[in-house]
């Protein structure tokens, strides 16, 4: 095991020392030179999407439909950031002209400029094989703001990473660029991932995945001798509320649209619903029942992994188990040696849920708990007693009252995106995206990791005071690299 950990501790020391030295030439190259890297990799994607879409089956069960999605939807997002790279997001200036005369109101010349921050760390998330691993969001928000990037594949797509990592070796030859600026560290352990993350020449690192491999990660990037920036997603139960007006025109369609949504990619989404609040009444009874029917329909595909799987059936068990909780929809029989579990709803009062934290966790998979209130106060309370998540989901809440106000502060309190209409599951990639929110759901709320606001994550600010013309031309990514 030493041994072989050793042979792994070499290959990340060779990818780290290629990501380190092509630093120099990509934090430097011109925005001519980034993003025509951007768009060139969106190409290549295309070029082989049947193939690379079949291998991507093969190994996640996600079906082609949802991988050629995912596929174009990566290939739009890496020209989206070469847009943004051409119109000069990741080279902005803020600029503050001298002022003469004492301070506080006189003051030199003072440009303030963004520098990259260096070669990433990116651990490929399992859930999102094209979009959020080799070349998704993380990658190509990094490449934006002129960072080399290390990419840890994750062990659910082994080939499909391999198979994309070649390709944009190709695209790097034929671009002319050395090929540190997408290092690769295959098939690495546990040492290796975190080796990989106190590595001298690693500046940030940028993580989707559990709650605990995250913090394993994030506690090895703060305890180096210099702690770097670590951007982890590291989980979510996104509450759904849905207030008596919501159901006014019945209960079948939108028990019809969230059922949709919790099963979606198998509930294999950081933003698929988990926890849903209705009303403790005969609206919000119809609503439960026929939530549970149209989650029975259902019929989702296989996991991702054998240890997601399993990791499914206990969370849902573990839910289950809790005092308090009803079981709404359960598994057939055997169900659990199936490798495409059924649906699960769960139902507990808005009490039991806040007094038990073993209620506020992830079950990664299709299944939510409906949590029963008895009117305003108590939604807040169950809100109030959520952490961190990416998204809260108001149903119902359109008119400007007094209770909505406060419903809609306390959602932006807890989440980083707030819907007014509509499920969570799907992320729209543009400018206003926010894909984050206060711990667990992201080591760092005020950043994203979709939408072309995920460039900030990699860029460092430096006033430059009285400089000179050339100095501070330098940094505006219009010189030719
Ligand atoms: P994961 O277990 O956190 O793995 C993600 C990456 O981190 C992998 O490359 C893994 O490497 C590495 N890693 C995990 N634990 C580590 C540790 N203790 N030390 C060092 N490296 C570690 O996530 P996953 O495989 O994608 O899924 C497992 C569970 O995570 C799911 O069942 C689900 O509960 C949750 N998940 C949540 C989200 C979300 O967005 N909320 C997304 C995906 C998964 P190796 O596997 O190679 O060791």
């Amino acid at each position: 095991m030493q041994t072989e950990n050793n042979a792994t501790f070499a290959r990340i020391d060779e990818a780290a020392a290629l990501a380190h030295e092509a630093q120099a030439f990509y934090g430097a190259a011109s925005r001519a030179v980034r993003s025509a890297l951007l768009r060139g990799l969106a190409d290549a994607l295309e070029r082989d999407a049947a193939q690379l879409v079949a291998i991507a089956d093969e190994e996640t069960s996600l079906g082609a439909a949802r991988l050629n999605g995912e596929l174009a939807r990566t290939a739009f997002q890496l020209r989206g950031f070469a847009e943004r790279v051409e119109a000069g997001i990741a080279n902005r200036h803020v600029d503050d002209a001298a002022v003469p005369g004492a301070p506080p109101a006189g003051r030199p010349h003072l440009t303030r400029v963004q520098l990259p921050l260096g070669p990433v760390a990116m651990f490929s998330a399992s859930n999102f094989p094209f979009a959020f691993s080799v070349l998704g969001g993380d990658t190509a928000s990094a490449l934006a703001a002129g960072c080399t990037v290390i990419v840890k594949p994750h062990p659910g797509h082994p080939e499909l990473s391999r198979r994309v990592h070649a390709l944009a070796e190709r695209v790097l030859r034929e671009q002319g660029l050395p090929e540190g600026v997408i290092a690769f560290v295959d098939q690495a352990s546990r040492e290796a991932a975190v080796y990989l993350v106190g590595h001298a020449d690693v500046a940030a690192v940028a993580f989707t995945g559990s709650y605990q491999g995250g913090v394993a990660l994030w506690r090895a990037a703060n305890a180096r001798r210099r702690p770097i920036p670590f951007y982890g997603e590291l989980g979510s139960i996104n509450p759904l509320v849905v207030l008596p007006h919501a159901l006014a025109d019945g209960v079948d369609t939108p028990a019809a649209t969230l059922a949709a949504s919790i099963t979606m990619g198998c509930g294999q989404f950081c933003t698929s619903p988990g926890v849903i609040v209705v009303r403790d009444d005969a609206d919000g009874e119809r609503f439960a029942h026929a939530l549970a029917q149209a989650l029975s329909a259902q019929k989702p595909h296989a996991m991702l992994t054998a240890a997601m799987r399993h990791g499914f059936e206990s969370a849902a068990a573990h839910i289950a188990s809790q005092a308090g909780v009803s079981v709404r929809l359960a598994a057939p029989a055997h169900d659990e040696e199936a490798a495409a579990p059924a649906p699960r709803l769960f139902e507990t009062d808005a009490q039991t849920f806040i007094a038990n934290a073993a209620l506020h966790e992830e079950m990664f998979g299709p299944a939510a708990l409906i949590v029963k209130v008895r009117d305003e106060a108590q939604t807040l309370d169950v809100l109030g007693a959520v952490e961190g998540s990416l998204t809260v989901t108001l149903w119902g809440a359109q008119a400007d009252t007094p209770a909505n106000r406060a419903l809609a502060t306390a959602a932006q309190r807890i989440a980083g995106r707030v819907l007014f209409g509509g499920v969570p599951t799907g992320v729209a990639v543009c400018d206003a995206q926010q894909h984050g929110g206060p711990w667990p759901a992201s080591t760092q709320p005020h950043t994203t990791s979709v939408g072309y606001a995920a460039i900030e994550r990699f860029l460092r600010p430096v006033a430059l005071q009285d400089a000179p013309q050339w100095a501070i031309a330098a940094t505006s990514g219009t010189a030719t690299a």
